[in-house]
């Protein structure tokens, strides 16, 4: 006989997608739930350090400000303040490496494609054949039928294989730590498809795109924010919003099952809880885990979701050390230059308060679908290949004052082509199972944004099922005995 405590809601992880399930359970006016973190840190991948004046971000270092969700939620936490814009102007170019120098983005290049001619004529990125190629996209009859194509089809197909190679696959299937070759373009930059379908060429409408944006002038509010004091700010001021009663770190979810009409979910200091609902905010294949036996066929499902592992490596130098300019937001590398690491950030260019005034602040990235296993190296050795990498790319020889890796095991779920069906069928299929959610980046998107919209969706399905004022009232002598 063992004595589970009786919950209305249980959420199981406490990264940003499962404390916005809380933050927003809360706002809806319920105070019977318990938010179960494995970790004795909530956050998941979102942490930031401090050390030596220098602010780093070991996962996410800020969001898409298209996208409102964070920075709604940020100011309704009082952190409206703390927002900081990435920085603009030249502080935002882009380079890549290709044939052994950084080439600058050409101006007014959107992803994969450019909005200005002359920037593109001019750069000595992408050679005169492979412009001309990108020139015959107006030529291009749209897609027929709306089959999934993979990034690399797309791109291939429309604009050419030296954009691809260069400036789209390193690009956009860098923001997802993707191959470009199995990513689902339809579930990833919809836009582009979008843009096909309405102009039958993404020249063409990228043009009259920029033209619409010109005539409305102005200036254009940075794409990305984050926090002053690192993305933390925000799981932390979430953790400080949410009943600390409610909140139980160091403790790992081991199953849900099922047990007299609710739901029961085991967890790894012997107790467990019984829940009407339960919102599952773990990777994918960690709610495969917690459902198998309850359905295996729906782990199944779950597991069919990829993850691949990733690395970040930040390095703080002294700015008198580094003889290169640094004007810019940092570089990305194409997979054909045959180097280690897939792209760098020039940290404290990109966003200010990042590093001390006389220091730089560099974040380099390693791994992701095409290179996994250079992720999955201790931390010493990152911070050796990445020194090793900056020493060819940037020259950079200097002892760093600081230098933290972060190994990122499975982390980035990847949205392989048919993912948006693989979905719908599983949510389809979760019909089934009623009172159970799904939260997190591995369904409608991986961004901060995304999860904070998927925990803000899953507590309204759940004030939705129990549209019922007596179920959110908080139960003290809430224990039931399950035999
Ligand atoms: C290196 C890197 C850089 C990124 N950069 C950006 C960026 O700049 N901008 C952006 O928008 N996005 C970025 N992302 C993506 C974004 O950070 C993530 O998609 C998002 O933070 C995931 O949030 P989540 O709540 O879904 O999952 P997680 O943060 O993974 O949270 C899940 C939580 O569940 C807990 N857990 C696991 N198993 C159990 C269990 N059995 N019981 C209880 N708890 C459990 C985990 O400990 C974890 O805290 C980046 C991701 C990575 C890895």
């Amino acid at each position: 006989m063992q004595v589970g405590t009786m919950n209305g809601t249980v959420i199981i992880g406490g990264g940003i997608a499962g404390l916005a399930t809380a933050f927003a359970l809360q706002a809806c006016g319920s105070t019977d739930w318990t938010l179960i973190e494995s970790s004795p840190r909530w956050g998941g991948k979102i942490t930031s350090a401090r050390e030596r004046g220098f602010t780093i971000e070991g996962g996410p270092d800020s969001f898409i400000t298209t996208k409102p969700g964070a920075v709604e939620l940020c100011k309704r936490l009082g952190l409206g303040d703390q927002l900081t814009g990435s920085n603009t102007g030249k502080s935002a170019t882009t380079y890549i490496w290709s044939g052994g120098r950084l080439h600058p983005m050409p101006e007014g290049m959107m992803l994969m494609a450019p909005t200005m001619i002359l920037p593109f004529l001019r750069t000595p990125l992408i050679s005169w054949p492979g412009k001309l190629r990108m020139g015959m996209e107006i030529f291009v009859p749209r897609a027929r039928g709306d089959e999934d194509e993979s990034l690399a089809g797309f791109v291939r197909r429309r604009l050419g294989n030296e954009l691809l190679n260069k400036i789209a696959g390193p690009l956009m299937g860098g923001i997802h730590a993707a191959d470009p070759e199995r990513l689902s373009l339809k579930s990833t930059f919809p836009m582009f498809l979008e843009m096909e379908k309405k102009h039958g060429s993404l020249l063409r409408g990228m043009l009259k795109r920029s033209k619409a944006h010109s005539t409305h002038g102005g200036k254009r509010p940075s794409m990305f924010m984050s926090l002053r004091g690192g993305l933390q700010q925000l799981s932390d001021a979430l953790v400080a919003q949410l009943p600390q009663d409610a909140l139980r770190n160091g403790c790992r979810a081991l199953c849900v099952s099922r047990h007299a009409g609710r739901y029961r979910i085991d967890l790894s200091d012997g107790s467990s809880l019984l829940a009407d609902d339960v919102v599952f905010a773990t990777p994918s294949y960690v709610t495969a885990d917690l459902l198998q036996e309850l359905d295996p066929a729906m782990a199944a499902r779950l597991r069919a979701i990829r993850y691949v592992s990733t690395a970040t490596v930040s390095l703080g130098f002294l700015r008198s050390e580094i003889a290169h300019p640094l004007q810019g937001a940092g570089f990305i590398v194409p997979q054909s230059e045959g180097r280690r690491i897939t792209a760098c950030s020039w940290s404290s260019v990109k966003f200010q308060h990042r590093a001390p005034d006389d220091c730089v602040l560099l974040r380099v990235f390693i791994g992701g679908s095409l290179a996994e296993e250079l992720a999955e190296q201790d931390e010493q050795a990152l911070v050796k290949l990445a020194r090793e990498e900056l020493q060819v790319i940037l020259g950079i020889t200097a002892t760093p004052l600081v230098a933290r890796a972060y190994r990122w095991h499975k982390a980035n779920p990847q949205y392989d082509i048919g993912h948006a069906e693989r979905i719908a069928e599983l949510e389809q299929a979760m019909f089934r199972l009623p009172g159970l959610h799904l939260a997190g980046a591995a369904y409608h998107g991986p961004g901060i944004p995304d999860c904070i919209q998927s925990g803000r969706e899953a507590a309204q399905a759940i004030a939705a099922r129990h549209a019922h004022p007596a179920r959110a009232v908080r139960s003290e002598s809430s224990h039931v005995v399950i035999q």
